[in-house]
């Protein structure tokens, strides 16, 4: 199979993998020619917006399209998922916004008739990043297209589109993917499985996992919250200084500070669900150390706990009101110190 031909079968496959019942409902509706002109996909990255316009592209091209769904496998096919159909178009941001030369150009390009046959599509991945002038540019477009042509605006976030986009568009909202998928997709990504609860906990977004991933950072960080967790356990000082020599120096925007908050929470809940809800290793979000939190858990009083859980929950409220945050997780070590004691 040529790179081209992967290319193609993955997008349809990326497509039903991960939203089944919006390429179902497409499926039908490209069956009883009811498409829309102009669509408005709303979802988090990794939700399968771009696979879905692609494969519903497809689906109005391919050559041999099996109940409204394409075959994969054609020149159609092929060509648009690879970019390179001359009547299908997609805009990306180019830099941190989608400007009006670029909406400037999409429109002369869908002037002229359509280079092979009657069908136009286009594809502007980043709604929600066009300028007010490209978005304005883009309006009329939208409303009065020339011919045959379908539109698909994608965006991780529809409150940030421009309102008038919005009301000139149909919006299909796509769920975030299922449980079973995501854990499907992180062990593609080459996630190691120890991190799949803790992951789970805190996203559901594959663009922000890949993120974390980068240069092992989350591994890192994990490591240096369980280094600390089992020093206060040991009643240890130590903890104090390793917010200082070992986690402040992994934190560099406000969201690392907000999952270290979280990851906080979580090794203490671990230690909850193992004292009173006798869940499975698996389910533990810092497997790596369950020794230890068996051991934790089994002597720690159901008292002390319930303070110490308390007090990690309010860490959340501390980091809203821009409190320092080496201080947040220092008083925090002091404190839990103080109830372990
Ligand atoms: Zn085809």
């Amino acid at each position: 199979m040529s790179t081209e031909q992967s290319v193609a079968k993955t997008v349809v496959s990326d497509a039903e993998f991960k939203q089944p019942q919006l390429v179902e409902h497409f499926a039908r509706v490209v069956t009883n020619h009811d498409l829309t002109h102009a669509y408005l996909f709303n979802g988090e990255s990794g939700s399968g917006k771009l696979a879905v316009a692609l494969q519903v592209t497809m689906a109005l091209f391919c050559e041999h399209p099996v109940n409204g769904r394409p075959c994969g496998q054609c020149n159609e096919c092929i060509r648009i998922a690879n970019r390179q159909h001359p009547d299908v178009l997609i805009v990306q941001p180019d830099g941190a916004s989608i400007k009006i030369d670029q909406v400037r150009m999409l429109k002369a390009e869908f002037s002229k008739s359509a280079v092979e046959g009657n069908q136009k599509a286009f594809i502007i991945n980043g709604a929600d990043k066009m300028t007010t002038e490209a978005a304005n540019s883009l309006l009329k477009f939208i409303e009065e297209p020339v011919g045959n042509v379908v539109s698909f605006l994608l965006t991780n976030n529809k409150s940030l589109v421009l309102p008038t986009i919005v009301s000139r568009t149909q919006l299909v909202d796509f769920p975030a993917i299922a449980p079973a998928v995501f854990s499907k997709e992180l062990a593609q990504m080459g996630i190691d499985r120890n991190y799949f609860h803790l992951i789970t906990m805190l996203t559901n977004n594959l663009q922000t996992v890949h993120e974390w991933f980068e240069n092992d950072w989350f591994a890192k960080l994990q490591t240096a919250i369980s280094q600390w967790f089992l020093q206060l356990n040991k009643h240890s000082p130590v903890a104090f200084t390793m917010v200082q020599t070992d986690i402040v120096p992994l934190i560099n925007n406000q969201a690392a500070k907000a999952i270290t908050i979280d990851m906080l929470i979580e090794v203490w809940r671990d230690v909850l669900d193992v004292k009173f809800n006798a869940v499975a290793d698996a389910e533990l979000s810092f497997p790596q150390i369950k020794d230890q939190i068996h051991q934790i858990a089994f002597k720690i009083p159901k008292m002390q706990l319930l303070e110490i859980i308390e007090l990690v929950l309010k860490n959340n409220g501390a980091l809203a009101a821009n409190l320092n945050f080496q201080t947040i997780l220092e008083t925090t070590t002091l404190r839990v110190l103080e109830k372990l004691e």
